[in-house]
């Protein structure tokens, strides 16, 4: 019997070239892919909402009679239709009329309308609404369903889905849907099969239970989503066992240059430092690629660990790279790493998008020659040409930014032959232990859960703009004191040429107003030569006051430094607001955030601020953020199409976390039904598998 897969959505009565053109921009080809576009919400149309107690935004069926039909000029011309119900009126707004429509709804017609509630003129609105107007009886309750609402594309309108969505429901009477999971499993969450699942959520039963259903915790619903977040951690743990396939050179703890490294350094490591070093010594030394991620909040010291890692592979005789997120990371990652390694002999190379011409040319050469033996840079460090002579340990910082599809691209750089690179990956921003566990399957984690000594608490203070006096003064006596402060300008525009010009204006007039102080300006549109320049007059003290765009949230370290002004920090994600807060607290003083914000706050900005204010733990910060933004931002994936789900929902889903946790190595052993669920629920999206 022809499985779903095999039959062409075109063997539907009306699907032709154009249209299967459009479906294919779904990623819909076959029956089954027709069958598994799911609805990702419903619209309650089964029964009449009192038009006295909509709510703008409100998606409802409404039922009155015409008190009159009106034809406004205005700067539109519309036809407006007014209804009443006995609780209260709303108008339907037409741009697009005929006369007939216009007679059709004269004064006394009885009208049954569906659409979104907007505020206008004198009251709520539905523009073009789906109407009815003598409308039969509405069904009973009891006999009613619920609409689904489909994810469309252009050219293809929702009663159009929906129908083919039906048509494909027929077919499977004749061919139902493999079930790839085991039946006890299914028993035990109590839940349907899966062919059951697909035909509920296309087509409520009259009956069903709508709460359930529109919150999307209905069973079969449930099914799905556990179906989909299961295929998604199986993505990731093919991931990992594809990459650990491959051999990797065994990095044996060498002692000697760890020693004199240690000898070196100015403070002791600390307890958790030497925890997670135990631990990454231990996976280097195997002959299978390390995958770990060490979380570890602002400020815990993921730095020194990274040398640590790169000093056993340097003992070992092989290649070390390391990537960081922005210009400004990278470079001060290249700064801490020559006044370590080059003491003891070990030349570093720099790559970054701006270095060109001749000392591009130089840094590939010394790349490739292996004369180099540690490379420092961005994402630069990852093009083609890039070609490495014995890279055997890929160090990548605050590793949010960049996504599993750049860690995938690692395994082409490694040590050559059919040997991989070690990876260690280091995030800055502590990642809730849920979503660690869903995006992060493919890794192993250790946890710096703890600061070095003699960190003082940093004070936040929460204030409105209108102090921004007090705030200047504040900053000059700080500075007159001889500590260091940092000014944050933020723009809700994307565009960085406006974030600039801001921190520009901003840095003018507080050089103006503090003059006895000296002020630098940092952006990301400065040269890197420039920037470079700023920072180290900043790190030198001979500048008491930097004023910068959120370029500095990451990893920037200027233990002096016991002042941060955030502009605007409403607009940003609370994890963004930690990391720069991170930017103090480093030192002997002790430190101070301003949260300097515009009125008025909505509840929910107030709400962030004060979960800033209240808690200095990236962990609890992090949970927060999560609730408030979801993973996709949190995790920064959310252009990449990752962590999208189809059905799943992060927050109403996380208790299916640790039973898919369990469930899956089990699976995993049987790479048919693995290949067979992600390629069901993640598609062409994943096209990192080819080995
Ligand atoms: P992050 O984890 O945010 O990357 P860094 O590696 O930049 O933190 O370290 C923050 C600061 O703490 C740096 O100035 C670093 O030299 C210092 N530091 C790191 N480890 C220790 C330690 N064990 N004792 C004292 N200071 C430390
Ligand atoms: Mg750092």
């Amino acid at each position: 019997m022809a499985s779903l897969d095999d039959i062409s959505v075109t063997e539907i009565k009306g699907v032709g070239n154009a249209l299967a053109e459009k479906l294919a921009k779904l990623g819909i080809q076959s029956m089954q892919d027709l069958l598994f576009h799911l609805p990702h919400r419903y619209e309650d149309r089964t029964r009449v909402v009192p038009m006295g107690s909509l709510r703008v935004g409100d998606v409802a069926v409404v039922e009155g009679e015409v008190m009159k039909t009106d034809l406004v000029m205005g700067r539109r011309r519309s036809l407006q239709v007014t209804l009443k119900d006995g609780s209260g009126f709303l108008v339907l707004r037409f741009f697009h009329f005929n006369a007939a429509q216009k007679n059709q709804l004269g004064e006394g017609t009885r009208v049954r309308c569906f659409g979104e509630v907007r505020p206008g003129r004198a009251g709520y609105e539905f523009y073009h609404p789906e109407y009815q107007t003598n409308p039969p009886p509405m069904p009973d309750a009891s006999q009613a369903t619920l609409t689904p609402v489909y994810p469309l594309t252009e050219g293809i309108q929702q009663p159009r889905v929906r129908s083919l969505c039906q048509q494909a429901l027929k077919y499977l009477e004749r061919h139902p849907i493999k079930d790839w999971l085991p039946a006890e499993l299914l028993a035990d969450y109590q839940l349907p099969c899966i062919t059951e699942a697909v035909k509920l959520v296309h087509s409520p039963p009259a009956g069903a239970p709508v709460h359930l259903l529109v919150e999307g915790r209905h069973p079969a619903q449930q099914r799905l989503v556990m179906e989909e977040l299961l295929a998604h951690q199986l993505s990731l743990l093919q991931v990992r066992e594809q990459i650990q396939a491959r051999e990797a050179l065994p990095l044996l703890p060498t002692g000697d240059l760890t020693e004199r490294f240690l000898e070196e350094l100015p403070f002791k490591l600390t307890g958790a430092q030497r925890q997670v070093m135990s631990e990454i010594r231990q996976d280097l030394s195997q002959p299978v690629p390390m995958l770990r991620l060490v979380q570890g909040d602002v400020g815990s010291g993921k730095t020194v660990v990274a040398a640590l890692a790169a000093l056993q592979t340097l003992g070992a005789g092989a290649q070390v790279a390391l990537m960081a997120p922005t210009e400004i990371l990278a470079e001060q990652h290249y700064t801490n790493f020559k006044g370590w390694l080059e003491p003891l002999g070990i030349p570093i190379a720099w790559l970054s998008g701006k270095v060109k011409g001749k000392a591009r040319q130089q840094a590939l050469e010394a790349v490739a020659s292996g004369e180099a033996r540690v490379a420092i840079g961005t994402h630069a460090l990852f093009q083609d040409e890039v070609a490495f002579n014995r890279l055997a340990l890929v160090i990548v910082d605050e590793q949010h930014r960049f996504g599993v599809h750049q860690r995938l691209a690692l395994r082409e750089k490694g040590v050559g032959g059919s040997l991989a690179p070690h990876q260690l990956i280091m995030t800055a921003t502590p990642i809730p232990r849920t979503l660690a566990m869903s995006a992060y399957a493919d890794l192993d984690t250790s946890i710096i859960d703890e600061l070095p000594p003699g960190r003082k608490p940093i004070e936040t203070v929460v204030v409105p703009d209108s102090r921004r006096e007090d705030i200047i003064e504040r900053v000059r006596s700080a500075c007159r004191e001889g500590r260091q402060a940092y000014w944050v300008c933020t723009l809700i525009e994307e565009s960085e040429a406006l974030q600039c010009q801001a921190a520009e204006v901003t840095a003018q007039e507080l050089t103006e107003r503090l003059s006895d102080l000296k002020v630098g300006l940092v952006h990301g549109r400065l040269k890197a030569q420039e920037k470079a320049d700023v920072m180290a007059q900043f790190k030198d003290g001979e500048l008491d006051l930097l004023v910068a765009t959120t370029v500095i949230e990451v990893g920037v370290d200027v233990p002096n430094a016991s002042l941060i002004i955030i502009e605007n920090p409403e607009r940003l994600g609370l994890a963004q607001l930690h990391q720069l807060r991170g930017r103090v607290g480093r030192g002997e003083q002790a430190s101070f955030c301003v949260l300097m914000y515009h009125p008025p706050l909505s509840m929910n900005g107030k709400a962030r601020l004060q979960a800033l204010r209240d808690s200095q733990d990236g962990f609890v910060i992090a949970e927060k953020d999560l609730e408030i933004r979801g993973p996709g931002e949190v995790l920064g994936t959310r252009q990449t199409g990752l962590m999208q789900f189809r059905l799943a929902n992060f927050e109403r889903d996380k208790g299916w976390i640790e039973p898919i946790k369990e469930m899956a190595p089990s699976l995993m052993k049987q790479p048919r039904v693995v290949d067979a669920l992600i390629r069901r629920w993640l598609g062409e999206k994943i096209r990192y598998g080819d080995v």
